[in-house]
């Protein structure tokens, strides 16, 4: 069995600082509204961008989790689509690929 412990250290790396980018983000979402009104556009166009910057870092969030899952059920490193071992250049540039260089 492959040992997987180093791509497990980076995807609970990975996953703090998700969790730590999404709260700042959140915390600014949650920020007062200014009173002047070119100002609310701004900070409108401004949430605009946090909530799909905080969505991005839930869906990625969300692959780091199942990446974990992955590993603690040992389908970690196996392509879904082949079944073939994923690369470790793969697995080491995006640690939570599901699919190899070939499939994804
Ligand atoms: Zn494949």
């Amino acid at each position: 069995m492959t040992d997987f412990s180093a791509y497990q250290q980076q995807l609970l790396a990975m996953e703090r600082e998700l969790i730590e980018r999404r709260s700042r983000l959140d915390q600014h979402g949650r920020a007062g509204v200014p009173a002047d009104f070119e100002e609310q556009a701004s900070e409108r166009e401004n949430d605009e961008v946090v909530e799909s910057l905080s969505e991005q870092a839930t869906a990625e969030l969300a692959q780091v989790k199942a990446a974990l899952t992955r590993i603690e059920l040992g389908s970690y490193g196996t392509c879904v689509r082949c079944g073939e071992a994923i690369a470790a250049a793969r697995l080491q540039a995006v640690p939570y690929a599901t699919a190899c260089t070939s499939c994804g």
